[in-house]
C-alpha cells in the first residue's frame, strides 16, 4: 500500500463503502473514516480485507494519512452532519485543501459552504451522485460544482470512478460554481420523478382502460425499450412487470398503491417557483405522489365520487403507440423545463453550465440515464445558447410527429377518467408556449380593476404603463 492515500472517505454507510471499494478498484488508495468508529474496524476486516484501504480511528489519524493537497470526501447524512464534520476537519487541514461532499444536500447549503470554506483557504466542492448503491460500486453519474480551484486534483479519481458512455466518455465533469453541482443533482432528481410518473401513467391507462394484463404490459415495456424510449426505468418498469410473487401473482399488483419521497422533487418545485420558470411537469409528480399518499380518503372518496365508466372500444394495438408517442413527447416536455429551471439559475447565481455535459453526465451511471440523452447533449453541441429543447430542430420535429397521438391519449383519458396529470401537464405547456397570444391580457384588465397593478398595451411600446378607472366611479 502507498504511504499516504489518495483520498480520505468520512460515512461508512451503504454509498461511502461502495465508493470506497470503486475507488480502490480503480488503482487510489483510500483512508476510511466513520463517526461510530467500530464500523471501521468492520469494513477494514470486512469488505475492504487485503485491499489498498486503510482505516482510521480518529479524525487526526484520517488526516495525517492523506497525500496533499489532502482530499477528504464526506458521505454522511445531508444536513448538519456535514457541518459537524467540516467543523471538526478545519483546525487540521492546511490551506488549498480540498473537502467534498457526495450527499444529497441541497445547493444552498454547499452555496454557503464553498464561501465559509473559501474565507479560511479551503477548496469546497458540492458533488452529485446518483446511481444508488450499486451505481456507486460499479460507476455513478457525478454532478461536481464548487471551488473550481480543486477540480483538477479531484478530476482523475472522479472521472475514474465515473460510469462511462459507449465512446468511453466518463459520465462526470465539471458543472460549476458553487451550488451547481448539487442543483444539476436535484434537477436531476425531479425529472426521475416526472419520468417514473409517466410511466406510472401509462401503465394506469394500460391497466385500467386497456385491460391488460401485467404479462402484456411488461411486453410493451420491452417493446418501448428498443425505441427512442430505451432507459432504465423503462428496463426496470418492464422488468417489475413480469416479476410474480410465492403465488405466481404479478407482485407489483399486491403493493399499496401509495408513494413516499424524501423530499429532493418538492425542492425542485419550490425552486421553480421561486424563479418564476413553469416547471409543471415535475410539480405535478410531487403532487401525484402526495394525492396517491391520501390513501385513506382516496378509498372513502370512490365510493361517493363517481366518474365515466372504463371501456375502450378503439384500436388498442393503435392507443398503445399513440402512447408511446405520448410518453415521448411529454418526456421531452420535461426536460425542455429542466433545462430551463438550470438557465435560470445559472442567469440568478452567475454559473456558467455547460448543458450538454450535463445531459452527458446522465448519459450513464444514474437513475435517468437514456439513449434520448444524447440527443439533448447533441442540440446543446449545435446551439449551446438554445432557449428551449422544443426549439431544436430534432426534439422539434419528434414533438410534432408525436402531438396526434399525444392528443388521443389526453382526451381519451380525461373523457375516460384516468389520472394522466404528467402527460396533460405537458400538453398544456406545450400548447400554452406555443400561443402567441394567451389570455393575460383579461388577467391583467382583472388585476389593475380591483388593484390598479396597471398594464401595458398592445399597441404603445413597453414599459409604458397605463391605469383605467373600469367602473366610471370615483
Ligand atoms: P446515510 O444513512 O444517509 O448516512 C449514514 C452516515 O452518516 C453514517 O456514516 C453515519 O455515521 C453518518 N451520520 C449520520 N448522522 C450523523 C451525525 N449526526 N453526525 C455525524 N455523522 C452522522 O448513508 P447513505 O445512504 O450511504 O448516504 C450517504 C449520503 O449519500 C446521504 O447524503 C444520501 O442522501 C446520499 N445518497 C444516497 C444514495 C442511496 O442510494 N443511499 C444515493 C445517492 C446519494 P454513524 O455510522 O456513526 O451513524
Amino acid at each position: 500500500m502507498k504511504t499516504l492515500s489518495d483520498i480520505g472517505l468520512v460515512g461508512l454507510a451503504v454509498m461511502g463503502e461502495n465508493l470506497i471499494l470503486n475507488m480502490e478498484s480503480k488503482g487510489f488508495t483510500v483512508t476510511a473514516y466513520n463517526r461510530s468508529v467500530e464500523k471501521v474496524t468492520n469494513f477494514i476486516e470486512g469488505r475492504a480485507k487485503g485491499k489498498n484501504i486503510r482505516g482510521a480511528e480518529s479524525i487526526e489519524e484520517l488526516v495525517a494519512s492523506l497525500e496533499k493537497p489532502r482530499k477528504i470526501m464526506l458521505m454522511v447524512k445531508a444536513g448538519a452532519p456535514v457541518d459537524a464534520f467540516i467543523e471538526q476537519l478545519i483546525p487540521h487541514l492546511d490551506q488549498g485543501d480540498i473537502i467534498i461532499d457526495g450527499g444529497n444536500t441541497h445547493f444552498p447549503d454547499t452555496n454557503r459552504r464553498v464561501e465559509y470554506l473559501r474565507e479560511k483557504g479551503i477548496h469546497f466542492i458540492g458533488a452529485g451522485v446518483s446511481g444508488g448503491e450499486e451505481g456507486a460500486l460499479k460507476g455513478p453519474s457525478i454532478m461536481p460544482g464548487g471551488a473550481p480551484e480543486a477540480w483538477e486534483s479531484v478530476k482523475p479519481i472522479f472521472q475514474g470512478i465515473a460510469a462511462k458512455v459507449d465512446d468511453g466518455s466518463p459520465c462526470c465533469d465539471w458543472v460549476g460554481e458553487n451550488g451547481a453541482g448539487h442543483f444539476v443533482k436535484m434537477v436531476h432528481n425531479g425529472i426521475e420523478y416526472g419520468d417514473m410518473q409517466l410511466l406510472c401513467e401509462a401503465y394506469q391507462l394500460m391497466k385500467e382502460l386497456l385491460g391488460m394484463s401485467a404479462d402484456e404490459i411488461h411486453q410493451v415495456f420491452a417493446d418501448w425499450n428498443k425505441t427512442e424510449l430505451d432507459s432504465y426505468l423503462v428496463e426496470i418498469s418492464r422488468d417489475i412487470m413480469a416479476f410474480k410473487d410465492e403465488d405466481g401473482e404479478p407482485l407489483v399488483e399486491k403493493i399499496l398503491d401509495t408513494a413516499g419521497q424524501k423530499g429532493t422533487g418538492k425542492w425542485t418545485g419550490v425552486v421553480a417557483l421561486d424563479f418564476g420558470v413553469p416547471l409543471t411537469l415535475i410539480a405535478e409528480s410531487v403532487f401525484a405522489r402526495c394525492i396517491s399518499a391520501l390513501k385513506s380518503e382516496r378509498i372513502e372518496a370512490a365510493k361517493v365520487l363517481t366518474g365515466p365508466e372504463k371501456s375502450f372500444t378503439g384500436d388498442k394495438a393503435a392507443f398503445i403507440e399513440d402512447l408511446r408517442q405520448a410518453v415521448l413527447a411529454a418526456k421531452i416536455v420535461s426536460y425542455a423545463q429542466g433545462y430551463t429551471l438550470m438557465r435560470e439559475a445559472a442567469k440568478e447565481f452567475g454559473w456558467n453550465l455547460n448543458y450538454g455535459g450535463i445531459a452527458l453526465m446522465w448519459r450513464g451511471g444514474c437513475i435517468i440515464r437514456s439513449a434520448f440523452l444524447g440527443d439533448i447533449k447533441a442540440a446543446f453541441d449545435k446551439n449551446p445558447e438554445l432557449n428551449n429543447l422544443l426549439l431544436d430542430d430534432y426534439f422539434k420535429g419528434v414533438v410534432t410527429s408525436a402531438q396526434q397521438g399525444w392528443r388521443n391519449v389526453a382526451a381519451t383519458a380525461i373523457t375516460s377518467g384516468v389520472p394522466v396529470p404528467c402527460l396533460t401537464a405537458a400538453l398544456n405547456y406545450f400548447d400554452g408556449y406555443r400561443t402567441e397570444r394567451l389570455p393575460a391580457n383579461l388577467l391583467q384588465a382583472q388585476r389593475d380593476y380591483f388593484g390598479a397593478h396597471t398594464y401595458e398595451r398592445l399597441d404603445k411600446p413597453r414599459g409604458e404603463f397605463f391605469h383605467t378607472n373600469w367602473t366610471g366611479r370615483g
